[in-house]
């Protein structure tokens, strides 16, 4: 018999016992197992890891995000005690980057307090390393339920495309939940439930509901948008959401997993392979919006980046630079960040705001 991981082995003995397992099952175990997970072993981040997100690639964006909070906080009427909330902060680069941007703002600077929201032991031993040169008050917590009540501005990057999704598959008798079982090679495999999903239909918007046969369809469970509007629509706020994903609801597959830099497949090396799957960014404002926090965007983030200024940002640091190939890294990972191209992100990103009722429209989210 062949050596399986102990997560693997987990995995396949919880299918033995119970059949095939929602994906949803399978990708909040890969990534989140408490003792064999993806982001609870490791530090996947940064240019030896095993992806790079936009704070990684530049301080300019953790920069902007800093001076937005300072302009969202100027807009709530200034609090005396503003929480600063990040979900999914990764080693913690956004933040400190934000942090050295509004030294220049010290009535902000002051009122802040830093709640990281977290699951990985690692990335949150990353986190207290970049943030404590900052000496700001912080802390952590599993969820966002934990941070203690009080107006907050909220950032997430790169957060909700790593919570699970589930799939469904059409077929001519309905949507069927996609599955992961155990095929006769003994390797796993996508299934999908012999009965429909009941109600399905009544669930899905009228273009998926419209969608040929074999198509499939993504959601995620909406407990995390529906916490992130609740607390700006009770304690006063705003959340900002930064992620890939589509605009609106549709199907097709997006489900992907990587290794090493490179795309891998999502049933094998279970725990060491990151996977993440497209925002639905309809299916999150609609589940925020439901709670009573105002949705502004999605835009791409080419646009919320450039309307914050990164072109101007780009060409004071570009000044400072001592050395042609310091120049040129700020070039390369300006067009990263805007860029339109297949590896860029200025497309492909999307950024949301979610905003208390009155605090009018947030930076960056005006109407063109
Ligand atoms: N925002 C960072 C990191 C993105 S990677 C950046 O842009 O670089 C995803 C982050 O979310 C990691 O910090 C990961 O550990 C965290 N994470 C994933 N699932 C989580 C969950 N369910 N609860 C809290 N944090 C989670």
């Amino acid at each position: 018999m062949a050596e399986h991981s102990p997560l693997e082995t987990e995995i396949r003995r919880r299918i033995a016992a119970a059949g095939p397992m929602p994906v949803g099952e399978y990708m909040g175990l890969c990534l989140g197992d408490p003792e064999h997970g993806y982001y609870i072993t490791r530090d996947p981040l940064g240019s030896r890891g095993d992806f790079i997100t936009a704070p990684e690639i530049s301080q300019m964006f953790g920069e902007l995000i800093g001076l937005w909070m300072a302009t969202v906080w100027t807009q709530m009427g200034a609090p005396e005690n503003i929480r600063i909330i990040e979900l999914g902060p990764g080693r913690g680069t956004l933040m400190s980057d934000a942090l050295r941007a509004v030294q220049m703002i010290p009535a902000f600077r002051d009122a802040l307090a830093v709640h990281l929201v977290e699951i990985s032991p690692a990335l949150k031993s990353a986190q207290e390393r970049t943030l404590e040169p900052w000496g700001v008050a912080k802390s952590w917590h599993a969820t966002l339920e934990d941070v203690p009540k009080g107006p907050a501005i909220i950032i997430a990057n790169e957060f909700f495309d790593a919570l699970p999704i589930n799939q469904a598959v059409k077929t001519t008798r309905g949507w069927h939940e996609r599955q992961i079982g155990i095929g006769a090679d003994d390797k796993f495999t996508f299934t999908t439930a012999p009965d429909p999903i009941a109600h399905f239909d009544m669930l899905l918007p009228a273009a998926v509901r419209e969608a040929p046969e074999q198509s499939i369809f993504e959601w995620r469970d909406d407990k995390a948008a529906m916490q992130l509007g609740k607390r700006i629509a009770d304690q006063g706020g705003a959340a900002l959401v930064i992620d890939y994903g589509h605009a609106d609801s549709g199907v097709g597959e997006t489900l992907q997993a990587v290794g090493n830099h490179a795309y891998a497949d999502p049933l094998t090396a279970l725990g060491d392979i990151d996977i993440t799957a497209h925002v639905d960014f309809r299916a999150l404002a609609l589940a925020v919006e439901a709670m009573g926090a105002k949705g502004f965007g999605p835009i791409d983030q080419s646009q919320f980046l450039r309307r914050l200024g990164i072109e101007t940002r780009a060409a004071a640091l570009k000044k400072k630079a001592t050395t042609r190939s310091a120049a040129a890294e700020i070039d390369a990972a300006l067009a990263r960040l805007i860029g339109h191209g297949r590896a860029d992100m200025g497309e492909l990103f999307k950024a949301m705001c979610f905003a208390h009722a009155s605090i009018g429209v947030p930076p960056g989210f005006e109407k063109s």
